[in-house]
Protein backbone atom coordinates (compact mmCIF):
# COMPACT_ATOMS: atom_id res chain seq x y z
CA UNK A 1 0.00 0.00 0.00
CA UNK A 2 0.98 3.61 -0.74
CA UNK A 3 1.61 5.54 2.14
CA UNK A 4 -1.00 7.99 3.03
CA UNK A 5 -0.02 11.44 1.38
CA UNK A 6 -1.08 15.27 2.31
CA UNK A 7 -1.94 18.32 0.11
CA UNK A 8 1.44 19.69 -0.01
CA UNK A 9 3.60 16.49 0.02
CA UNK A 10 3.38 16.64 -4.10
CA UNK A 11 5.62 19.18 -5.61
CA UNK A 12 3.19 21.38 -8.15
CA UNK A 13 3.89 23.86 -10.77
CA UNK A 14 1.50 26.32 -11.94
CA UNK A 15 2.96 28.40 -15.26
CA UNK A 16 1.17 32.20 -15.25
CA UNK A 17 1.83 35.04 -17.28
CA UNK A 18 0.26 38.41 -17.00
CA UNK A 19 1.00 38.61 -20.65
CA UNK A 20 -1.90 36.22 -21.52
CA UNK A 21 -4.28 38.88 -20.42
CA UNK A 22 -3.79 41.33 -23.76
CA UNK A 23 -5.32 38.54 -25.69
CA UNK A 24 -8.93 40.70 -25.77
CA UNK A 25 -10.93 40.47 -28.64
CA UNK A 26 -13.38 43.00 -29.32
CA UNK A 27 -17.19 41.63 -29.85
CA UNK A 28 -17.98 44.91 -31.60
CA UNK A 29 -15.77 44.40 -34.57
CA UNK A 30 -18.07 44.09 -37.51
CA UNK A 31 -17.78 40.30 -38.98
CA UNK A 32 -20.73 38.77 -40.18
CA UNK A 33 -22.59 39.51 -37.33
CA UNK A 34 -25.92 37.53 -37.03
CA UNK A 35 -23.59 34.60 -38.60
CA UNK A 36 -21.39 35.25 -35.74
CA UNK A 37 -24.47 34.73 -33.01
CA UNK A 38 -25.38 31.66 -34.08
CA UNK A 39 -21.92 29.93 -34.83
CA UNK A 40 -21.13 31.34 -30.79
CA UNK A 41 -24.20 29.92 -29.50
CA UNK A 42 -23.57 26.35 -31.93
CA UNK A 43 -19.54 26.81 -29.65
CA UNK A 44 -21.47 27.46 -26.00
CA UNK A 45 -24.49 25.03 -25.73
CA UNK A 46 -26.97 27.86 -25.97
CA UNK A 47 -25.07 29.88 -22.72
CA UNK A 48 -25.76 33.44 -24.33
CA UNK A 49 -29.50 31.76 -25.64
CA UNK A 50 -31.40 34.19 -24.10
CA UNK A 51 -30.80 36.95 -26.23
CA UNK A 52 -31.24 39.72 -23.54
CA UNK A 53 -27.59 39.24 -22.84
CA UNK A 54 -25.58 41.18 -24.70
CA UNK A 55 -22.79 38.50 -26.61
CA UNK A 56 -19.58 39.73 -25.65
CA UNK A 57 -15.94 37.54 -26.63
CA UNK A 58 -16.56 34.53 -24.08
CA UNK A 59 -13.02 33.53 -24.02
CA UNK A 60 -11.68 36.82 -22.16
CA UNK A 61 -9.23 37.60 -19.76
CA UNK A 62 -11.48 37.35 -16.59
CA UNK A 63 -10.88 33.82 -16.88
CA UNK A 64 -7.25 33.37 -15.92
CA UNK A 65 -7.96 36.20 -13.48
CA UNK A 66 -10.82 34.42 -11.96
CA UNK A 67 -8.46 31.61 -11.52
CA UNK A 68 -5.39 33.70 -10.14
CA UNK A 69 -7.67 35.59 -7.94
CA UNK A 70 -9.25 32.22 -6.10
CA UNK A 71 -5.43 30.80 -5.41
CA UNK A 72 -4.66 33.81 -3.97
CA UNK A 73 -7.78 33.91 -1.87
CA UNK A 74 -7.22 30.01 -0.86
CA UNK A 75 -3.58 29.09 -1.96
CA UNK A 76 -3.20 25.31 -2.06
CA UNK A 77 0.09 23.75 -0.19
CA UNK A 78 2.95 22.58 -2.32
CA UNK A 79 2.12 24.87 -5.34
CA UNK A 80 4.59 27.33 -6.99
CA UNK A 81 4.26 29.64 -9.72
CA UNK A 82 6.68 30.43 -12.50
CA UNK A 83 6.62 32.62 -15.62
CA UNK A 84 6.62 31.17 -19.10
CA UNK A 85 8.62 32.08 -22.60
CA UNK A 86 7.33 32.76 -25.83
CA UNK A 87 7.39 29.46 -28.01
CA UNK A 88 9.51 30.09 -30.75
CA UNK A 89 8.90 29.75 -34.40
CA UNK A 90 10.75 26.63 -34.60
CA UNK A 91 8.75 24.79 -31.46
CA UNK A 92 5.09 25.86 -33.22
CA UNK A 93 6.40 25.21 -36.62
CA UNK A 94 6.77 21.43 -34.93
CA UNK A 95 2.96 21.18 -35.16
CA UNK A 96 1.94 23.86 -37.53
CA UNK A 97 2.95 25.24 -41.15
CA UNK A 98 5.05 28.13 -42.01
CA UNK A 99 2.15 29.74 -43.72
CA UNK A 100 -0.22 29.34 -41.10
CA UNK A 101 2.42 31.20 -38.23
CA UNK A 102 3.49 33.83 -40.89
CA UNK A 103 -0.35 34.42 -40.96
CA UNK A 104 -0.83 34.67 -37.25
CA UNK A 105 2.37 37.03 -36.94
CA UNK A 106 1.46 39.66 -39.05
CA UNK A 107 -1.47 39.92 -37.47
CA UNK A 108 0.38 40.98 -34.21
CA UNK A 109 -0.57 44.90 -33.31
CA UNK A 110 -3.97 44.30 -34.71
CA UNK A 111 -7.90 43.27 -34.51
CA UNK A 112 -9.22 41.18 -36.59
CA UNK A 113 -11.85 38.50 -36.98
CA UNK A 114 -10.09 35.13 -38.50
CA UNK A 115 -12.75 33.34 -39.41
CA UNK A 116 -16.43 32.63 -38.77
CA UNK A 117 -15.38 30.17 -35.84
CA UNK A 118 -15.82 33.40 -33.68
CA UNK A 119 -11.77 33.27 -32.95
CA UNK A 120 -10.49 37.12 -33.35
CA UNK A 121 -7.41 38.81 -32.32
CA UNK A 122 -6.89 41.43 -30.37
CA UNK A 123 -3.23 43.90 -30.81
CA UNK A 124 -1.90 41.52 -27.80
CA UNK A 125 -3.58 38.67 -29.49
CA UNK A 126 -0.13 37.26 -30.81
CA UNK A 127 2.33 38.00 -28.16
CA UNK A 128 -0.34 36.25 -26.03
CA UNK A 129 -0.65 33.31 -28.12
CA UNK A 130 2.93 32.81 -28.50
CA UNK A 131 3.22 32.96 -24.56
CA UNK A 132 0.48 30.15 -23.75
CA UNK A 133 1.79 28.11 -26.05
CA UNK A 134 5.13 28.46 -24.28
CA UNK A 135 3.48 28.18 -21.05
CA UNK A 136 2.70 24.92 -21.71
CA UNK A 137 6.39 24.04 -23.37
CA UNK A 138 7.63 25.45 -19.82
CA UNK A 139 5.33 23.23 -18.23
CA UNK A 140 6.24 19.72 -19.83
CA UNK A 141 9.89 20.68 -18.99
CA UNK A 142 10.02 21.60 -15.64
CA UNK A 143 8.01 17.98 -15.63
CA UNK A 144 10.64 16.07 -17.80
CA UNK A 145 13.40 17.82 -16.57
CA UNK A 146 12.62 16.84 -13.00
CA UNK A 147 12.17 20.22 -11.85
CA UNK A 148 8.38 20.15 -10.85
CA UNK A 149 6.66 16.72 -9.33
CA UNK A 150 3.65 17.75 -11.95
CA UNK A 151 3.06 20.90 -13.45
CA UNK A 152 -0.48 23.10 -14.76
CA UNK A 153 -0.02 26.16 -17.45
CA UNK A 154 -2.42 27.92 -16.75
CA UNK A 155 -2.96 29.42 -20.58
CA UNK A 156 -5.26 31.33 -22.98
CA UNK A 157 -6.15 31.71 -25.99
CA UNK A 158 -7.15 27.67 -25.49
CA UNK A 159 -5.64 25.61 -28.18
CA UNK A 160 -6.85 22.09 -28.93
CA UNK A 161 -9.64 23.29 -32.01
CA UNK A 162 -6.54 24.58 -34.04
CA UNK A 163 -5.24 22.43 -36.26
CA UNK A 164 -1.65 22.68 -38.21
CA UNK A 165 -3.50 25.28 -40.77
CA UNK A 166 -6.25 26.82 -39.07
CA UNK A 167 -7.34 29.17 -35.90
CA UNK A 168 -10.43 28.08 -34.72
CA UNK A 169 -13.05 28.25 -31.43
CA UNK A 170 -11.13 30.79 -29.72
CA UNK A 171 -7.51 28.86 -30.53
CA UNK A 172 -4.31 30.41 -32.43
CA UNK A 173 -1.75 28.13 -31.50
CA UNK A 174 -2.26 24.28 -30.23
CA UNK A 175 -0.54 24.50 -27.22
CA UNK A 176 -1.21 20.78 -25.81
CA UNK A 177 0.33 20.12 -28.84
CA UNK A 178 3.00 22.11 -29.19
CA UNK A 179 4.03 20.73 -25.92
CA UNK A 180 3.88 17.43 -27.37
CA UNK A 181 5.88 18.23 -29.84
CA UNK A 182 8.61 19.77 -27.59
CA UNK A 183 8.94 16.55 -25.53
CA UNK A 184 9.54 14.24 -28.32
CA UNK A 185 12.28 16.44 -30.58
CA UNK A 186 13.71 18.46 -27.84
CA UNK A 187 13.14 16.25 -24.58
CA UNK A 188 13.79 12.50 -25.15
CA UNK A 189 10.00 11.80 -24.87
CA UNK A 190 9.65 8.37 -27.55
CA UNK A 191 5.88 7.93 -26.53
CA UNK A 192 3.33 11.56 -25.42
CA UNK A 193 -0.31 10.93 -24.46
CA UNK A 194 -2.48 13.45 -24.51
CA UNK A 195 -5.54 13.66 -22.52
CA UNK A 196 -8.68 15.66 -23.63
CA UNK A 197 -11.15 16.08 -21.58
CA UNK A 198 -13.18 19.49 -22.53
CA UNK A 199 -16.68 19.27 -23.21
CA UNK A 200 -15.68 19.85 -27.00
CA UNK A 201 -13.96 17.49 -28.76
CA UNK A 202 -10.11 18.34 -29.48
CA UNK A 203 -10.23 17.95 -33.46
CA UNK A 204 -7.38 20.28 -33.92
CA UNK A 205 -4.79 18.01 -31.82
CA UNK A 206 -6.54 15.05 -33.42
CA UNK A 207 -5.80 16.21 -36.73
CA UNK A 208 -2.57 16.88 -36.07
CA UNK A 209 -1.49 13.36 -34.44
CA UNK A 210 -3.43 11.49 -36.68
CA UNK A 211 -1.28 9.39 -38.54
CA UNK A 212 1.36 9.77 -35.48
CA UNK A 213 2.81 5.95 -34.25
CA UNK A 214 3.93 7.97 -31.00
CA UNK A 215 1.27 10.36 -29.91
CA UNK A 216 -1.72 8.41 -27.93
CA UNK A 217 -5.03 11.25 -27.99
CA UNK A 218 -8.05 9.70 -26.09
CA UNK A 219 -11.06 12.13 -25.77
CA UNK A 220 -13.92 12.68 -23.89
CA UNK A 221 -16.10 15.18 -25.19
CA UNK A 222 -20.34 15.78 -26.12
CA UNK A 223 -20.73 13.98 -29.04
CA UNK A 224 -21.55 15.23 -32.40
CA UNK A 225 -23.45 17.47 -33.95
CA UNK A 226 -22.10 19.40 -30.67
CA UNK A 227 -19.19 21.77 -31.77
CA UNK A 228 -17.02 21.29 -33.45
CA UNK A 229 -19.40 18.09 -34.87
CA UNK A 230 -16.00 15.61 -34.87
CA UNK A 231 -14.97 12.91 -32.63
CA UNK A 232 -16.93 10.00 -33.62
CA UNK A 233 -15.48 6.22 -32.25
CA UNK A 234 -15.21 5.32 -35.92
CA UNK A 235 -12.63 8.26 -35.70
CA UNK A 236 -9.34 6.04 -34.65
CA UNK A 237 -6.43 7.23 -37.25
CA UNK A 238 -4.70 6.35 -39.63
CA UNK A 239 -1.56 4.86 -41.46
CA UNK A 240 0.84 4.32 -38.45
CA UNK A 241 -1.42 6.12 -36.03
CA UNK A 242 -4.33 3.75 -36.12
CA UNK A 243 -5.76 3.03 -33.37
CA UNK A 244 -3.66 5.65 -31.26
CA UNK A 245 -6.74 8.01 -31.62
CA UNK A 246 -9.53 7.10 -29.15
CA UNK A 247 -12.69 8.98 -29.35
CA UNK A 248 -15.16 8.89 -26.54
CA UNK A 249 -18.96 10.61 -27.38
CA UNK A 250 -20.84 11.25 -25.16
CA UNK A 251 -24.54 11.93 -24.29
CA UNK A 252 -25.62 15.38 -22.76
CA UNK A 253 -25.86 15.36 -19.40
CA UNK A 254 -22.87 12.87 -18.26
CA UNK A 255 -21.57 13.06 -14.67
CA UNK A 256 -19.44 11.95 -12.55
CA UNK A 257 -20.21 8.08 -12.75
CA UNK A 258 -20.05 7.95 -16.17
CA UNK A 259 -17.21 10.04 -16.29
CA UNK A 260 -14.78 7.85 -14.10
CA UNK A 261 -16.18 4.73 -15.61
CA UNK A 262 -14.96 5.73 -19.43
CA UNK A 263 -11.53 6.98 -17.48
CA UNK A 264 -11.44 3.48 -15.19
CA UNK A 265 -12.57 1.02 -18.16
CA UNK A 266 -11.42 2.53 -21.61
CA UNK A 267 -8.49 5.34 -20.71
CA UNK A 268 -6.73 2.73 -18.41
CA UNK A 269 -6.03 -0.36 -20.51
CA UNK A 270 -5.29 1.69 -23.20
CA UNK A 271 -2.66 3.24 -21.05
CA UNK A 272 -1.21 0.14 -20.07
CA UNK A 273 -0.98 -0.94 -23.42
CA UNK A 274 0.56 2.39 -24.82
CA UNK A 275 3.07 2.94 -21.79
CA UNK A 276 3.75 7.04 -22.46
CA UNK A 277 6.57 8.65 -21.23
CA UNK A 278 4.77 11.62 -20.19
CA UNK A 279 1.00 12.45 -19.99
CA UNK A 280 -0.36 15.79 -21.21
CA UNK A 281 -4.40 16.53 -20.39
CA UNK A 282 -6.08 19.29 -22.53
CA UNK A 283 -8.35 20.61 -19.41
CA UNK A 284 -11.35 22.10 -20.09
CA UNK A 285 -13.83 23.19 -17.39
CA UNK A 286 -16.73 22.96 -19.04
CA UNK A 287 -17.81 19.95 -18.16
CA UNK A 288 -18.65 21.33 -15.00
CA UNK A 289 -22.56 21.10 -14.29
CA UNK A 290 -22.49 25.02 -14.03
CA UNK A 291 -21.21 25.40 -17.31
CA UNK A 292 -22.91 24.26 -20.88
CA UNK A 293 -24.31 20.57 -20.51
CA UNK A 294 -22.60 18.03 -18.82
CA UNK A 295 -22.92 17.26 -14.95
CA UNK A 296 -19.30 17.24 -13.74
CA UNK A 297 -18.88 17.96 -10.14
CA UNK A 298 -15.26 19.30 -8.34
CA UNK A 299 -15.37 16.02 -7.18
CA UNK A 300 -15.39 14.48 -10.50
CA UNK A 301 -12.62 16.43 -11.49
CA UNK A 302 -10.79 15.76 -8.48
CA UNK A 303 -11.36 11.84 -9.47
CA UNK A 304 -10.42 12.35 -12.84
CA UNK A 305 -7.19 13.96 -11.58
CA UNK A 306 -6.33 10.97 -9.46
CA UNK A 307 -6.45 8.31 -11.86
CA UNK A 308 -4.34 10.11 -14.61
CA UNK A 309 -1.81 10.79 -11.47
CA UNK A 310 -1.85 7.10 -10.78
CA UNK A 311 -1.35 6.80 -14.45
CA UNK A 312 1.48 8.65 -14.82
CA UNK A 313 3.04 7.49 -11.20
CA UNK A 314 2.56 4.10 -12.75
CA UNK A 315 4.27 4.44 -16.13
CA UNK A 316 6.19 7.75 -15.87
CA UNK A 317 7.55 8.71 -12.74
CA UNK A 318 4.70 11.02 -12.17
CA UNK A 319 5.07 12.86 -15.06
CA UNK A 320 2.32 14.81 -15.51
CA UNK A 321 1.27 18.40 -17.04
CA UNK A 322 -2.11 19.91 -17.29
CA UNK A 323 -2.77 22.44 -20.51
CA UNK A 324 -6.01 25.03 -19.72
CA UNK A 325 -8.07 24.70 -22.34
CA UNK A 326 -11.98 26.01 -21.98
CA UNK A 327 -14.35 26.44 -19.53
CA UNK A 328 -16.68 29.86 -19.53
CA UNK A 329 -18.14 29.93 -15.89
CA UNK A 330 -15.85 31.91 -13.86
CA UNK A 331 -16.64 30.28 -10.60
CA UNK A 332 -16.78 26.59 -12.10
CA UNK A 333 -13.53 27.20 -14.13
CA UNK A 334 -11.85 28.42 -10.78
CA UNK A 335 -12.66 25.75 -8.34
CA UNK A 336 -12.03 23.44 -10.92
CA UNK A 337 -8.50 24.29 -11.44
CA UNK A 338 -8.34 24.44 -7.99
CA UNK A 339 -9.87 21.07 -7.08
CA UNK A 340 -7.27 19.59 -9.82
CA UNK A 341 -3.76 21.39 -8.32
CA UNK A 342 -5.43 20.20 -4.70
CA UNK A 343 -5.29 16.15 -6.33
CA UNK A 344 -1.75 17.08 -8.26
CA UNK A 345 -0.41 18.46 -4.33
CA UNK A 346 -1.02 14.73 -2.93
CA UNK A 347 -5.10 15.19 -2.14
CA UNK A 348 -6.84 12.30 -1.29
CA UNK A 349 -8.69 11.92 -4.85
CA UNK A 350 -12.19 12.06 -3.63
CA UNK A 351 -15.02 9.15 -3.72
CA UNK A 352 -17.24 9.87 -6.21
CA UNK A 353 -21.10 8.70 -5.54
CA UNK A 354 -24.64 9.68 -6.70
CA UNK A 355 -25.18 12.95 -5.38
CA UNK A 356 -27.83 12.85 -2.07
CA UNK A 357 -27.42 8.45 -1.56
CA UNK A 358 -25.47 8.90 1.54
CA UNK A 359 -28.20 11.52 3.03
CA UNK A 360 -31.29 9.27 1.72
CA UNK A 361 -29.41 6.45 3.28
CA UNK A 362 -29.51 8.09 6.59
CA UNK A 363 -33.31 9.17 6.17
CA UNK A 364 -34.33 5.54 5.35
CA UNK A 365 -32.64 5.00 8.62
CA UNK A 366 -34.60 7.81 10.15
CA UNK A 367 -37.85 6.67 9.41
CA UNK A 368 -37.58 3.26 9.14
CA UNK A 369 -39.46 2.22 12.26
CA UNK A 370 -42.00 4.60 12.02
CA UNK A 371 -44.38 2.60 9.79
CA UNK A 372 -44.44 -0.82 11.41
CA UNK A 373 -48.25 -2.74 11.25
CA UNK A 374 -50.82 -0.85 9.50
CA UNK A 375 -52.28 2.12 10.66
CA UNK A 376 -55.60 0.15 11.18
ZN1 LIG B 1 -14.53 23.50 -24.55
Amino acid sequence: MEDFILIGERDVLVIHDDRMLAHKPDAEEPFQPGKLDSRVQAILGGLFEAAVIKWSYPEHPGRLLAITDLLTREPVPGVRYETARAATEEELGRVHTTSYIENIYALRGKQAWLDVDTTAVSPGSVDAAEVAAGSAIAAVEAVVGGRAGSAFALCRPPGHHANSVRARGFCLFNNVAVAAAHAQAALGCERVLIVDWDVHHGNGTQSIFWASPDVMFFDTHRAPPFYPGTGSKEEVGEGLGEGLTVNVPLPAGCGDPALIKVYREILVPAVEWFKPDVILVSAGFDMHQLDLCMNLSYNGFGALTGIVQELADKHCDGRLVMVLEGGYHLESLARGVRTVLEVLAGGEPPEIEEPGLREVAELVAFHSTAFKGSVA
